[in-house]
């Protein structure tokens, strides 16, 4: 059991706001304490409830280093139980050092006490892991210079050429600063970024967007202080497998859509990755990649002045893990074995990994590695032997039977697998000769075969309205009981649709991002405009400027996506349906149905 020595000054984390986010052992101090003196500004005052009646308690906010001293020394010296109390946990910008030095100086010793961070309330928040497989295994915890100078070598442009995760404390005052200061030391500016304000208290805030977006969205929420910046690929970023191969997306809505053609620009073109190693190699990368763009990365010695080239400036196999997550198609230049080995920790599955194509230097023979048919390996590989005038190796067995497989065909025409574990038996049934089922439906029917494959087209756009700060759990709970009311596969959802002022929705970021689904806002004017058969509220007009959200915007998105602008390209199909602070209704996309 804990026993604390009066002898001592105690140092306490006190979480980051949420009472009941203190240690045990903090509390427990709380309780027994004779004085507290806590930092005013940060710490949620409801936690001093826990001390005992006659506790004497002090802000820190208006006290100098000295009188902080001062109170504690004296409450030692007459053997009462002093707790310094600081947000968070102390370690991090809790100005301690001086303290403790201080205190030792009077020949008082001290004892910390840690606590839960802010930065780990903040990832709690927002449900997220710093430190993804694949995205990014580091953290920098650091804050932009402000009145407290930061050595330059620790600028934000020097960590932002590590594209780690970050977090900034003590910034949210120069949101603009920090977002610039980290786009030009290099992240992209449509980097994942998000802004939580006093996390875990009880009016925590999330809001998210880009780096480009982030300092606006900040000012619209007028959040400049007690926040927190996070920066990182590990936010996620919801539009990251571009559909290069997917026909349903590749042009109509992209070329619609301003924010994503700003990321259509920032991407690699044509989202393929080769990397070379001879000059052979290096002259074989540089013409495909006139035909099927794309960036060639060589070692430093074959990169000259110019940018044609992108350096490798790291070992091949860092090379494969950087370019596996965003890029469309990985591109080796080199033999199968150093392919191999670069791409073997980061493969994952079918569903997820990219193509991945191996060619000697001269593309005598071409070798589609992984994803053959989900993420179009093969073909890439044979449009590849095309160009070189090689030969593609293609190994799966399918293929060699003159026989399409039901992913490639699925890939082809724009279809999504729902039960991607079912290709291996359908794949082998068409081999064997046997007759197979494979649906092509968004409706939820029953399997019509021993072994269904659900092949799902994308032709449902989902409209939202929902409160501010809806729980991530309820929209997620009631999209699941309205898709399923409706029948359709969730894997049928092409889009999310809905009002600029929901573009910060953290439920609907969360749902749409996690499902690689674009998420397409309108302003209320955009959504008046629409034309069609929609229900009308006073109420909602009154708050928003327009009558009704989620069946105009979905109707709008689906329009958009049919590749026109016209009335027939979009439909209602399931009007308004109210859950509790969310309206949900769904829209057809024209020329995209399967069986209605
Ligand atoms: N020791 C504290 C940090 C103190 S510096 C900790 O470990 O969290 C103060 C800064 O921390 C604030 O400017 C803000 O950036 C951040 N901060 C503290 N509590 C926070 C909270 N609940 N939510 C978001 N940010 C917080």
């Amino acid at each position: 059991m804990f026993d604390p020595d009066p002898a001592k000054v105690y140092i306490v984390g006190a979480g980051p706001g949420a009472e009941d986010l203190i240690t045990l052992r903090g509390h427990e101090l709380l309780k027994r304490a004779d004085l507290v003196v806590y930092a005013g500004s940060l710490v949620n005052p409801e936690l001093l409830k826990a001390t005992k009646s006659g506790c004497a308690i002090h802000d820190s906010a208006p006290l100098t280093l000295e009188q902080v001293v001062d109170l504690l020394a004296g409450a030692v010296h007459k053997k009462n139980l002093a707790v310094r109390l600081h947000t968070g946990d102390p370690s991090l910008y809790g100005a301690i050092r001086e303290q403790i030095d201080a205190l030792h100086a009077l020949g008082i010793e001290c004892e910390v006490v840690p606590g839960v961070s802010s930065f780990s309330a903040a990832a709690a928040a927002l449900s997220v892991e710093y430190t993804l497989p694949g995205v990014s295994q580091s953290l920098i915890l650091t804050r932009a210079a402000g009145r407290t100078p930061v050595p330059e070598r620790e600028s934000l442009k020097s960590f932002a050429a590590h594209r780690a995760s970050v977090v900034l404390f003590l910034s949210s005052g120069m949101t603009e600063r920090a977002c610039q200061d980290l786009t030009e030391g290099g992240y992209p500016p449509n980097t994942p970024a998000a802004l939580v304000y006093k996390a875990s208290w009880p009016e925590q805030k999330i809001v998210r967007g880009t780096l480009a977006t982030l300092p606006e969205a900040a000012r619209r929420e007028g959040i400049d202080k007690t926040a927190l910046i996070l920066v990182g690929d590990f936010l996620g970023d919801r539009y990251e497998r571009s559909k290069l191969y997917d026909p349903a997306f590749a042009h109509g809505f992209r070329s619609a859509v301003p924010d994503t053609e700003e990321r259509a620009k920032t991407a690699l073109p044509g989202g393929i990755a080769l990397v070379a190693f001879t000059e052979d190699g290096v002259r074989t990368a540089l013409g495909l990649q006139r035909e099927l763009g794309g960036r060639v990365y060589a070692p430093p010695r074959f990169v000259g002045g110019d940018n044609t080239l992108g350096r490798l400036d790291m070992s091949v196999s860092e090379w494969a893990s950087s370019h596996f997550k965003n890029a469309e198609a990985l591109v080796f230049v080199c033999a199968v074995g150093i392919a191999v080995r670069a791409i073997a920790p980061s493969a994952e599955s079918k569903t997820r990994d990219p193509a991945v194509v191996c060619l000697d230097d001269l593309g005598r023979n071409v070798v589609p590695l992984l994803s053959g048919h989900l993420g179009g390996a093969n073909d890439l590989a044979v449009k590849i032997a095309s160009i070189t005038g090689g030969n593609a190796v293609v190994t799966t067995s399918t293929d060699l039977h003159g026989i399409t497989a039901p992913d490639t065909w699925a890939r082809r025409t724009g279809l999504t697998v729902e039960n991607p574990r079912e290709i291996r038996a359908v794949s082998g049934a068409l081999i064997d000769g046997k007759a197979i089922g494979v649906a092509v439906t968004e409706e939820i029917i029953p399997p019509p075969w021993p072994v269904t494959l659900w092949l799902r087209p994308k032709n449902r756009v989902l409209g939202v309205g929902c409160r501010k700060g809806i729980a991530p759990s309820a929209l997620e709970d009631a999209i699941a009981d309205f898709l399923s009311g409706a029948g359709v596969s969730p894997h049928s959802i092409a889009a999310v649709a809905s009002i600029d002022l929901k573009k910060n929705e953290a439920a609907i970021l969360e749902w749409s991002g996690k499902r690689n689904l674009p998420f397409r806002t309108w302003t209320a004017a955009e959504l008046e405009a629409v034309n069609g058969p929609f229900a009308s509220s006073e109420r909602v007009r009154r708050v928003v400027g327009v009558d009704n959200v989620c069946e105009r915007a979905a109707v709008l998105a689906a329009r958009k996506l049919s590749g026109s602008d016209k009335e027939s390209g979009g439909v209602l199909m399931r009007s308004k349906t109210l859950y509790e602070g969310i309206t949900l209704a769904l829209a057809g996309i024209r020329g995209k149905e399967s069986n209605r």
